[in-house]
């Protein structure tokens, strides 16, 4: 039995991890949960999971409801009620399920106090791999990912050595713009924008699916996750989005990972590692009715989101910081009708080059450096050089 805490518990991943939870009742129980402000979902998760504590980060809602259920259950709030009830002693693991980087200070927090973390937020380790992983080894702790790219990855070597792997190849579906030409991406919509063709997610990552970000951020979460140089990991668009990545080893020999776009499966797969959970008849992919899988290269002149993240995954240090602050703030804009979709790539790779480097921030200074590349971005989308 798991006990575990879920941050995020209201969002598109952890509306799953709940539904594993109750599915199978007897491998999991989730003492914690935490949301940002959706408090009437909450409420009723609280009423089916009876959980022991809860936090709520946005301020106002949190008081309320720490008012009604005084005594009953134990309520934090704020950022730092999120770290706390991540360093909780109660439970054995962590689902971090928040979007965002707020995402990692309770990842650290919960490696510190010894826990193991399934984790589905990416921005941690954009922001922050570099103290994360050291962390984990030191702490002899596991880090299991649910981004099923990374998901697929984790199947294929199935605890092979790295020494046998040539490069590992994220599959990405080149979201709902791939055939758009430049002047097309001029006039995209919020509406188009988040309209992806394969997956059902939160908006933020609907978003940096639409302009490869998301891929450019799961190349730097994989070179902290499986430890290899950026040189080594490829990114190949599969319009289907069957084959969920793919791991080359030093034979020449490919091993992908297939099944249906559903997250519940790499979820289930990392809340029940090393086990597999017996999921029903509609996630099991039948191969005799799929059609064509095709695969080509990412075009990086016109979705240039992905090369600023290799860029800043190799130049390292606080680079990905600045790209994962500035890209958050810029689709912050976005969908606030405020900035135009070609001009997300332009602010972020301005922020970058604009920003002071950092060869190994610690907590503290990732948050200064966050604070300043999303007051640089605010600044720039206010300065009237940018459409909205
Ligand atoms: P959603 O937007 O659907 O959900 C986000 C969740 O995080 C909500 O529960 C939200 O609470 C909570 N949250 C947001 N900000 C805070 C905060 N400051 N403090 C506490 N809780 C907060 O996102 P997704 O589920 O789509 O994505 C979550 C993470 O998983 C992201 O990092 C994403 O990149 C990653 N991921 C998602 C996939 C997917 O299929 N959705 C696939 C692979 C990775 P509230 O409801 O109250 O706002
Ligand atoms: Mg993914």
């Amino acid at each position: 039995m798991k006990k575990i805490l879920l941050l995020g518990s209201t969002g598109s991943i952890g509306k799953n991890v709940v539904n594993l939870a109750g599915m199978f009742p007897d491998h999991f129980k989730i003492v914690g949960l935490a949301v940002n402000s959706n408090t009437e979902l909450l409420e009723e998760q609280v009423k089916m999971l009876n959980p022991q504590i809860v936090c709520i980060t946005d301020p106002d809602k949190g008081a309320d409801f720490a008012r009604r259920f005084r005594g009953r259950l134990t309520v934090m709030t704020g950022d730092r009620g999120l770290e706390e009830l991540a360093a909780s002693s109660d439970a054995d693991t962590l689902v971090n399920a928040v979007v965002g980087e707020v995402g990692l200070r309770p990842t650290y927090r919960a490696l510190e106090s010894g826990k193991d973390v399934l984790l589905a937020n990416k921005e941690t380790l954009v922001a922050g791999g570099h103290l994360i992983m050291p962390l984990a080894e030191r702490m002899k702790r596991r880090i299991i990912p649910i981004d099923s790219e990374h998901s697929a990855v984790f199947q294929c070597l199935d605890g092979r050595s790295m020494d046998e792997v040539r490069r590992i190849l994220l599959t990405a579906s080149g979201g709902p713009f791939r055939d758009f030409d430049r002047q097309a991406l001029l006039n995209v919509t919020r509406e188009q924008a988040l309209n992806h063709p394969r997956w059902k997610m939160g908006r933020k990552i609907t978003v940096d699916s639409a302009t490869l970000m998301n891929k450019g951020l799961e190349v730097i979460e994989a070179h902290w996750l499986f430890g290899l140089p950026y040189d080594r990991i490829s990114v190949v668009v599969h319009p289907q989005s069957m084959i969920h990545s793919l791991v080359q080893f030093i034979d020449g020999s490919l091993l992908a990972q297939m099944g249906v776009t559903d997250m519940m499966i790499p979820i289930s797969y990392a809340m029940a590692w090393p086990e597999r959970l017996p999921l029903k008849h509609k996630y099991h992919l039948d191969m005799q009715t799929l059609e064509d899988l095709s695969f080509s290269r990412p075009d990086q002149d016109k979705f240039p989101c992905l090369r600023l993240a290799y860029e800043a995954g190799n130049h390292g240090g606080s680079a990905p910081v600045v790209l994962n602050s500035a890209n958050e703030e810029a689709v912050a804009l976005f969908l606030e009708g405020r900035l135009s979709f070609a001009d997300i790539p332009v602010l972020i790779e301005e922020a970058v080059k604009k920003a002071v480097f950092n060869p190994a921030p610690d907590l503290d200074e990732i948050a200064d450096i966050s604070c300043e590349a999303r007051i640089r971005v605010r600044e720039a989308a206010c300065d009237g050089r940018f459409v909205s």
